[in-house]
């Protein structure tokens, strides 16, 4: 018996995601701490509800419904809708994928943050007419708005204790008693004032305890990023990481914070664009996931953040990258590999190596801190200049710059040989990776820049059956070349000239295309089974 068309259509979309067991070392936590962390993966589980309702009004009672739904298409469709948290796939421009007769919308852009029924003029034109703390909470992170009882054309912000009560009551219980449990003093702290916060709905001190965090167990868990509000930009959504800090990879970021001005210092430009005196780097930590939900799991998996948002926290405290290591392994073997056995000439695939690609990463978030920020001689940020296009070339500085940096680091002997070796074909395969993603990604951006311009320097060349590799003689030096060119326009806050490189690279070519072509068969990304959280 074959399978039915639906079973079928949506068979080939999860077949984009591999499915791959996540795990972290929990057995090496104490008792103690291991209770507290089934605890903590209790309070995550409840960012899933959560989030689904932020995303669409509708999607609790199509998650019912599909889950009463006892035919081979509606286990498909369950599958597929809790991976995208929502009828709509993510990695179609949110085409809808349930049968017709659930009748699903065009996915809502306000999310569930603004009344259904409501304009985004409508809405925006309100905003307009409010002032200080009213206008705050408006358009704050933690509200969402409805319209007034009683009074046609006006609205009113609901804060989230209100709107999400019932769950955030059982959220804060669960991280209360996991404070009780855990032995480590700031993670009780983050405990218990983000238990608060759920509950008053003033996350700022929360914040400050999450940035001050130092413990073997690393959650996150809350209301953070605002990318479901696609009017706005305001409304965060709920959440959840449950993570162990990878000490050893942490402690290995300690030898790049020495390296930093060092690298400044010889950076390949202008000696009067270079800065002399460095800010404090961001912290970053390594972690493994042992649990995700909400937001931190549809669609495409994240492998690292940067939080918290809040500005004010920032300003005062900074923000923490995190580096999400058991995420990218799977990506890297489910993924990457696959895409290089199809896109690198054999002899370029056996150096193809997961600490390459691990390090290239984090040597890409340390480079977004180095080189110019502000335009030389102006008051201007490198941001407020270059507009549209800072971000496809700021992604793309921090890769390109990132090699540049480790091929350096190489030659002092502060990183093995082996990763100056085998990176610049890990970046390779790593390029088609992120173009599949598409261009309308800052990243995917950035990526089909500089592969056409190591093209074009004859730092990479592609053979006559299609494949792709690196030529040793000229990569290192074209690598220096591109990151000069960007951070010589970043330093001019020359919007002209990255207009007209991001005009003129920012291309599929041919060539690029006939290996994405040829991947179709390889998973975009992984769906995590989260095997250390049972
Ligand atoms: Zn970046």
């Amino acid at each position: 018996m074959s399978a039915s068309p639906v079973v079928t259509a949506i068979e080939t979309q999860l077949k984009r995601f591999a499915p791959v067991d996540i795990a972290a070392d929990v057995n090496a936590l104490p008792p103690k701490e291991r209770e507290a962390l089934s605890k903590l993966v209790a309070a995550a589980r409840l960012m899933d509800g959560l989030f689904l309702d932020q995303v669409w009004a509708g999607n609790t009672s199509t998650l019912t419904a599909l889950a009463a739904d006892r035919t081979p298409e509606g286990a498909a469709e369950l599958h597929y809708f809790i991976l995208n948290k929502g009828p709509w796939s993510r990695l179609d421009e949110d085409a809808p994928f349930l049968r017709p007769q659930f009748q699903v919308p065009p996915k809502p852009p306000q999310a569930n943050f603004y009344p259904e029924d409501a304009t985004k003029e409508e809405v925006e034109a309100w905003f307009n007419t409010l002032k200080g703390p009213v206008a705050d909470d408006a358009k704050g992170f933690f509200t969402v708005i409805r319209r007034r009882p009683g009074q046609p054309g006006g609205f009113v912000p609901i804060p989230y204790p209100v709107v999400y009560q019932n769950t955030l009551v059982k959220a804060a219980a669960l991280l209360r008693d996991a404070a009780a449990l855990t032995e480590q003093p700031s993670l009780r702290k983050y405990l218990q004032l983000r238990a608060d916060a759920f509950l008053s709905n003033d996350y700022y001190a929360s914040d400050v305890a999450w940035m001050e965090l130092d413990a073997p167990i690393e959650p996150t868990i809350g209301p953070y990023e605002t990318y479901e509000d696609v009017w706005f930009g305001y409304k965060a959504a709920f959440e959840a990481f449950v993570t162990l800090r990878d000490d050893a990879e942490t402690k290995k970021l300690g030898v790049f914070g020495a390296e930093l001005q060092g690298l400044e210092n010889t950076l390949p430009i202008d000696a009067k664009f270079r800065s002399p005196k460095l800010g404090a780097l961001a912290p970053l930590r390594v972690v493994n996931v042992v649990f995700t939900a909400g937001d931190a799991n549809r669609g495409v998996q994240t492998a690292a953040f940067n939080l918290p948002n809040d500005d004010r926290v920032v300003r005062e405290k900074g923000s923490k990258r995190v580096m999400l290591k058991n995420v990218q392994l799977a990506k890297f073997d489910k993924v990457l590999t696959p895409i290089s056995g199809v896109a690198l000439a054999a002899a370029d695939r056996s150096k193809v190596s997961f600490d390459a690609f691990f390090t290239h990463i984090l040597m890409h978030e340390v480079m977004h801190g180095l080189g110019p920020q502000q335009v030389f001689g102006r008051a201007d940020g490198v941001r407020s200049m270059l507009k549209d296009t800072y971000g496809a070339l700021e992604e793309a500085k921090a890769d390109i710059s990132g090699l540049w940096a480790l091929h350096q680091l190489a030659d002092k002997g502060t990183i093995s040989a082996e990763i100056a070796r085998t990176m610049y074909t890990t970046f390779l395969a790593s390029s088609f990776r992120s173009i599949r993603f598409g261009l309308t990604s800052a990243h995917a951006r950035g990526q089909v820049l500089q592969l056409n311009y190591l093209l074009d320097h004859g730092a990479v060349a592609v053979a006559a059956d299609g494949t792709f590799s690196i030529v040793d003689a000229k990569i290192r030096q074209a690598v220096a070349d591109l990151t000069r060119d960007i951070m010589t326009i970043q330093a001019n806050g020359d919007y002209a000239s990255a207009q007209a490189l991001l005009k003129k690279m920012v291309i599929v070519r041919p060539e690029v295309q006939r290996i994405l072509d040829r991947l179709k068969d390889v998973p975009v990304d992984i769906e995590p089974k989260f095997v250390s959280a049972r």
